[in-house]
């Protein structure tokens, strides 16, 4: 289980949020310090600055630490604070070039590196970003399944395009394959359809962001829920998924 914030906002909010998930079933506590938006103007995230809040949050709770990476300079400054896990989101995934810099400034890590399916869907640029990983000796690997743009009119932000993940396992089936429905969706009503679709499916595990106050978070609002609601979640996911 990854949670946390879309993005880190303040240490306060961080620790917050970190020692109430770490009375949940997280293990990997996730959040945003360097964030890419899609259109210039809104908040593109702490920087480095972050770096010591989740360290701190790391120390007083436990809980693993996951950032996003784009790029070479954000993978020294993960690497030199210890960050365990860092992902490489989707609008990085479509980029051979950056993906291959991730992947030259990672090589020969054993830290897990986790790679989000590209915003299109377009398996082999999804399968050629964990071969480019594989081929730097990056071993520690997982991948993360958020959907896929569409001009299709849908209910979800990204559409699941469940065939196209399974196509992926089918060529890497030992990678951990993780569901994020909170940017699938994009709305907190559909997190929990989505993920227990996603343990039907017999996903390893789920991203699910998550923050002490949704309606304010800096970044993706609409698509994030509390640590009361993300315990309450994985409670009535348990109970359904005995059931099938
Ligand atoms: C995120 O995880 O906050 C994020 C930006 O996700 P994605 O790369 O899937 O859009
Ligand atoms: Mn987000």
């Amino acid at each position: 289980m990854i949670a946390g914030p879309c993005s880190a906002e303040t240490e306060e909010q961080v620790l917050a949020i970190a020692h109430q998930l770490k009375e949940t079933e997280t293990s990997i506590f996730r959040a945003g310090i360097w964030k890419p938006r899609t259109r210039p103007g809104s908040f593109e995230g702490v920087g480095a600055v972050g770096l010591p809040w989740l360290q701190r949050a790391r120390s007083e709770t436990g809980l693993k630490m996951a950032v996003e990476v784009a790029n070479k300079a954000h993978v020294e400054e993960a690497l030199k604070a210890d960050i365990d896990v860092l992902w490489i989101g989707a609008r990085s995934t479509v980029s051979p070039f950056i993906v291959q810099e991730i992947a030259d400034a990672l090589a020969g890590t054993d830290k897990v590196v986790l790679v989000k399916n590209p915003v299109n869907p377009d398996l082999s640029l999804w399968l050629g970003a964990v071969e480019r990983l594989q081929k730097a000796n990056i071993n520690n690997l997982g991948v993360i399944h958020r959907g896929f743009s569409t001009y299709l009119k849908t209910k979800y932000r990204n559409n699941p395009e469940w065939q196209l993940a399974i196509d992926f396992q089918s060529h890497f089936p030992d990678l951990p394959l993780i569901l994020d429905p909170s940017h699938m969706g994009g709305r907190r009503d559909l997190i929990f359809d989505l993920s227990q679709t996603g343990l039907d499916l017999n996903y390893d595990g789920l991203m699910i962001e998550t923050h002490t106050d949704p309606d304010n978070a800096w970044s993706d609002a609409a698509q994030q829920i509390t640590p009361a609601k993300f315990k309450q979640l994985i409670a009535e996911l348990r109970v359904r998924s005995i059931d099938v």
